[in-house]
């Protein structure tokens, strides 16, 4: 795999903004490329620095940061734009350089049963998408790219946590395709109903996500019973713009009419540590991250909800109409 960091846009584009000094982000993966991108951004005469805090997201935009260190610009590489932030930033998209035919070729038996695809990928794979789309319709499938909806920066984009545009399709397709790697496929997994097939061009490998569906969905169950039987709860906020999965307040409310005590809590970033420090806690929602509740279940020695399992929990809805409608 060859990673493409974009330096022709990266140069144009600082060229015309005129910044005197850049924050960059760099996804998690790539921040061993500090020193290139250093090089080329300093000789265009900018000062740099690297932000070393953890970015997952392009919900992860360093403002409070950039703000502290008084730059005018944030350079953000590695993902698209997810929302509107009251700071100037530039995203490189970063594109990953890789000949995808041989496992093109072989998911072509997995999906022997489907003949309407729903596609989607995630952001390093956009430059190849149309290839894609040609193949799949010259081996006698239809495909359809999911929608641009909500923080999905184009059409067939997804993210961790923006599932609502492969809903909109998910009626008119027999399946879906992922072209990515198993965080993407897996919430998508977890947010519609037919079956979901990752490409995973990283391990050339072709895999359906039922299996790991049924146990995800076996621990959420899980957590929500012991996050049932507790009585002193705490509710995570983060601080990063783009992580903001409900209202802390009326959450806090509805728990106390639940009559549970609760608490909120804000951290940069939820982690085991931090979370073993509030020992008299017994479970947690959190209205950070989704994919923090449902990817890291064996991370955490406490119950940790979404706000939606949270509901479930208290009794406001029910576990069957949240799996029906995806619990992402
Ligand atoms: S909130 Fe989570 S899943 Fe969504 S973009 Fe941020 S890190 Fe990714």
């Amino acid at each position: 795999m060859t990673l493409d960091f974009e330096k022709e846009t990266l140069i144009k584009e600082l060229k015309k903004r005129k910044p005197k000094k850049v924050l960059v982000q760099l996804a998690e993966g790539i921040k061993q490329n500090a020193h290139e991108i250093s090089e080329w951004i300093e000789s265009l005469g900018i000062e740099c620095i690297f932000s070393g805090e953890s970015c997952w997201g392009a919900c992860s935009v360093a403002i409070q940061e950039a703000q502290a260190l008084g730059v005018d610009l944030i350079v953000h590489f590695g993902h698209a734009k997810f929302i509107d932030v009251d700071f100037p930033v530039l995203y490189i998209e970063v594109k990953d350089i890789l000949d995808l035919s041989s496992i093109l070729k072989k998911s072509i038996p997995h999906l022997k049963n489907y003949k309407k695809i729903g596609l989607s990928y995630s952001i390093q794979h956009r430059h190849d998408i149309q290839k894609i789309k040609d193949f799949y319709e010259k081996n006698g499938k239809q495909v359809t790219l999911s929608k641009k909806v909500g923080t999905n920066a184009y059409e067939g984009h997804i993210t961790g946590c923006e599932y609502r545009g492969l809903k909109a399709i998910q009626e008119g397709v027999d399946c879906f395709v992922i072209i990515g790697n198993q965080f993407h496929a897996m919430g998508a997994a977890l947010a519609v109903k037919k079956p979901v097939i990752l490409l995973d061009v990283y391990n050339d490998e072709v895999r359906s996500m039922a299996g790991l569906r049924e146990k995800i969905l076996k621990q959420r169950l899980f957590s929500i019973e012991k996050f049932r039987e507790a009585k002193n709860i705490g509710i995570i906020i983060e601080i990063k713009p783009g992580q903001k999965f409900g209202n802390p307040r009326k959450l806090l409310e509805k728990l106390r009419a639940a009559g549970k005590k609760a608490v909120v809590i804000t951290m940069s970033e939820v982690t085991p540590d931090k979370i073993m420090n509030f020992y008299n806690v017994e479970a947690f929602v959190e209205l950070a991250c989704p994919r923090i509740a449902l990817d890291d279940f064996a991370k955490y020695p406490k119950p940790i909800l979404t706000m939606l399992e949270a509901m479930v929990a208290i009794g406001e809805r029910s576990w069957n109409e949240i799996v029906e409608n995806g619990i992402v």
